[in-house]
């Protein structure tokens, strides 16, 4: 009998979404964590020390780690010779300096929203298109605005078929870390159509789709305001039963304690760990259906929501799960999200 290898995972770049992916992997069924990433030594390395995973730093870096008595797995390049896929989470435009290493070790490479869709010639998001990843070598997962666009536009387009979506985005200004970006007041809009309509077409080409967009001074989620024209009419009551009934959908009512993003935050807070909530999250009241129009208001928490597609593209691009509701399926019940076994398969 062979016996079945895990495959290994590189996460380079161990930042906001780095970290997150390194969690949901090491409790993933045929994955394991070959090793993380750091230029340099930082606090938040003894936690990934102490979740077991080994830490690969540049040639240059390994001096300073050895006087701190911090033992490290090796080099980058070590990391790209054992691992069989990476996720590579470093800052825009860093990737593309990565990629000769990866193609020089025939390494897997999954890239973030960050980068354009040209460095690897494939845009990924579970629920629009998890069989066109199937065996591919090269993946960009989608910022976590096209992650929520994505996951209620193709869920209507399979159900009633889209005519067109007006989306109007109101972005978190900067991280809950990043204090170097603030403080910040004012509203800043995208002078024109925002790069998220674009977006979603990179993963759905055939959504008429136009975009617009504004930074405000918050951190903890971004806000969608959409509209979206189906092709039939369709009632509020079977929209919301097809929501119910989609993965890493969620709805809520404001009136029962999700009033706002900060109340949203707060209940994920005492539900989550890191109150993570990698689920797109709608307001019940204000979703409504007229004929042809759904309107929708949806919370999307960026620093998580593109965790689990992340997940599933692994499982895609390796062969672990041909089978996308499959795959959902389970990388939610790791990552926690609670919905009913029906919502899958
Ligand atoms: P981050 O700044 O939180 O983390 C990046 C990490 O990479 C840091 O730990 C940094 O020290 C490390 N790093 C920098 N240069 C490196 C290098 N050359 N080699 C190895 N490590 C290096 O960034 P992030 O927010 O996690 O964003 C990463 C990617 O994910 C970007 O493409 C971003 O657009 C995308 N993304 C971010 C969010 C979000 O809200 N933060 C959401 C979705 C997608």
């Amino acid at each position: 009998m062979v016996a079945f290898m895990a495959i290994k995972v590189g996460i380079v770049g161990y930042g906001t979404i780095g970290k997150r992916v390194a969690d949901i992997v090491k409790n993933s069924k045929g994955m394991e964590i070959a090793g993380v990433t750091s230029r340099s030594y930082s606090c938040r390395l003894d936690i990934a020390k102490d979740r077991g995973f080994s830490v690969f730093v540049p040639e240059d870096a390994a001096t300073e780690f050895d006087n701190r008595g911090f033992k490290v797995g090796g080099t980058f390049e070590d990391l790209c010779e054992t691992a069989d896929i990476v996720v590579d989470a470093t800052p825009n435009k860093i990737p593309p300096k990565n990629m000769p290493f990866y193609d020089n070790h025939n390494l897997k490479v999954i890239v973030q929203g960050g980068e354009s869709h040209e460095l690897t010639g494939f845009s990924f998001s579970s629920l629009a298109n998890y069989e066109e990843a199937l065996n591919r070598n090269k993946c960009r997962v989608v910022s976590c605005n096209t992650t929520g666009l994505s996951r209620v536009i193709s869920t209507l387009d399979s159900a009633y078929g889209v005519d067109n979506v007006f989306a109007s985005l109101i972005r978190r200004a900067a991280d809950p870390r990043e204090s170097s970006k603030g403080p910040i007041n004012a509203v800043k809009p995208v002078m024109g159509v925002s790069h998220h309509g674009p977006d979603v077409r990179t993963v759905m080409p055939h959504i008429d789709i136009y975009s617009m967009a504004v930074a405000v001074p918050h951190t903890l989620s971004h806000v969608h305001t959409l509209r979206v024209k189906l092709k039939k009419e369709t009632s509020r009551e079977d929209v919301v039963a097809l929501f119910d009934k989609t993965p890493r959908i969620v709805i809520g009512k404001g009136k029962e304690g999700f009033g706002d993003t900060c109340q949203v935050a707060e209940y994920y807070r005492d539900f989550r760990l890191r109150y993570d909530m990698p689920e797109l999250f709608i307001w019940d009241e204000p979703l409504d259906v007229v004929g042809k129009y759904v309107y929708i208001m949806a919370n999307v928490h960026q620093e998580s929501i593109v965790v689990p597609e992340n997940i599933d593209c692994i499982k895609a691009m390796c062969g672990l799960e041909t089978d996308k509701m499959k795959a959902i399926y389970e990388t939610d019940k790791v990552v926690g999200i609670a919905k009913a076994r029906h919502c899958y398969i």
